[in-house]
């Protein structure tokens, strides 16, 4: 007999697999052996035979609790190689752990960056060691320099689940339609960093009340609807797999509403929603400072409800943290030269719950959907759903738990979250039947 799990009397969300309800879940040898629906009052289930289980079956009562499948981030950055200082990739996936993902898929702009076979088997491979699934993109260009696309058959082939060139934006819309033509033939999706720099004055910072504040001209949300507005449009005449990086603007969100509906069934456009771009607005840039500055930038609270909304409707299916470490000496320094990005692996569960699904009355198998199912679909992953046979991976979320974000399990401690209060929290990780996590 192999090792045996028991979790019991918790409340299973698996969108995934359309299932909802109180249920015990049994695993054995890292795989879900068996998920039973408990019916009628507490009081007539005889749990003890609920199972066959043998006596050394470790027990966890999730009473009270939820059980999700594993989250999947979509857009994490790991800086392995070349910025270890900030993360890396050991470090990385204990702060996933941390915040209830299994899966993640990293992005490119590592030094070298992954536009090579190389370099990409450097990053799976130590991913391989850690105690989650570590993904990764490739890129879409050679050094992301937006000239020469890459050898994308080859990167699939090493394993690259998507490509992008995150953090840079695709200026040139020819050689972006080529990569769109190429990855969607390979079945894969090119996910974008919409940002026109041509029309950004200083990175991160919204133009508006923050850039007035800084007194500097700052980042224009045209830029991001601007290059939106032409992706989407290659996107459609190309019937192409994209996925909208972290969508700042409510216009953008309209946008990608409409170009989604005018695919009627067969969706091809996805869109992330990041929880800094749904939860705070450019007030956190002048309170908090450079640990509140990402790109695109936090915008107005319009555009944050244009978001939620967006989010509501199934516009955004995914919810992405864009988890993007930077050390103390870099966010310190003035905002126009501090980098931009944020943690977000270790708090997006807590601040999707409480401001989408307690705030805004956005269904909880909604939400999961969005941190689980979606971005596996999206990315072609075996993960986010709980299935019999299937990896055992999993979170348990007790949604009556406050807490205060006091630090991070990340190499670095830059988010605006920091000191925040929080309602609801992560108790457990489980990876392939693993206890990876525990509060
Ligand atoms: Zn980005």
């Amino acid at each position: 007999m192999g090792k045996e799990l028991w979790i019991k009397n918790g409340y299973l969300v698996n969108p995934g697999a359309g299932q909802e309800g109180l249920s015990d879940i049994f695993i054995r040898d890292g795989k879900i052996a068996a998920v039973r629906f408990l019916s009628g009052a507490e009081d007539n289930v005889n749990r003890d035979s609920s199972f066959d289980t043998t006596e050394d079956a470790e027990v966890i009562d999730a009473k009270g609790c939820y059980v999700f499948p594993g989250l999947v981030d979509a857009h994490s950055h790991f800086r392995d190689p070349g910025f270890t200082y900030k993360e890396d990739i050991f470090s990385g996936a204990e702060a996933a752990a941390a915040g209830g993902y299994t899966d993640v898929v990293l992005m490119c702009n590592t030094n070298p960056t992954v536009d090579n076979i190389e370099t990409l088997r450097y990053v799976l491979e130590k991913g391989k060691k850690t105690k989650i699934h570590v993904h990764s993109c490739g890129t879409v260009t050679l050094g992301l320099k937006g000239e020469t696309i890459t050898d994308m058959e080859a990167l699939k082939e090493a394993g690259a689940v998507g490509f992008t060139d995150d953090g840079i934006p695709l200026m040139n819309p020819e050689i972006l339609r080529e990569a769109m033509k190429k990855s969607t033939a390979l079945n894969m999706t090119v996910s974008l960093h919409e940002e026109d720099k041509t029309l950004i004055s200083e990175n991160g910072i919204n133009r508006g009340k923050a850039s007035d504040h800084f007194g500097i001209k700052g980042s224009p949300k045209e830029a991001e609807i601007s290059l939106i507005r032409r992706d989407l449009e290659i996107a459609i005449s190309e019937n192409a797999l994209v996925d909208i990086q972290h969508v700042s603007a409510k216009e953008s969100v309209e946008l990608i509403r409409q170009a989604v509906k005018s695919q009627g069934e067969n969706r091809t456009i996805h869109a992330e929603a990041t929880p800094q771009h749904f939860v705070l607005t450019e007030d956190a840039l002048i309170t908090i400072g450079a640990n509140a500055k990402l790109n695109p930038p936090l915008r107005t609270e319009e555009d944050r409800l244009g978001i939620i909304e967006g989010l509501k409707d199934n516009t955004i299916d995914l919810i992405a943290t864009d988890h993007a470490p930077h050390s103390e000496e870099e966010k310190n320094r003035e905002i126009t030269k501090a980098p931009s990005g944020m943690l977000g692996l270790e708090t997006a569960l807590s601040l999707a719950y409480e401001e989408l699904v307690l705030n805004h009355g956005i269904p909880l198998k909604d939400v999961i959907a969005k941190l689980t199912c979606n971005p596996a679909s999206v990315y072609g992953l075996d993960a986010g759903v709980i299935k019999e046979g299937g990896k055992a991976d999993l979170c348990i979320f007790n949604p009556h738990t406050e807490y205060t974000v006091e630090g991070f399990h990340s190499k670095s401690s830059n988010s605006p979250f920091l000191g925040r209060k929080m309602q609801g929290r992560v108790l457990y990780t489980i990876c392939e039947g693993e206890v990876v996590y525990q509060v």
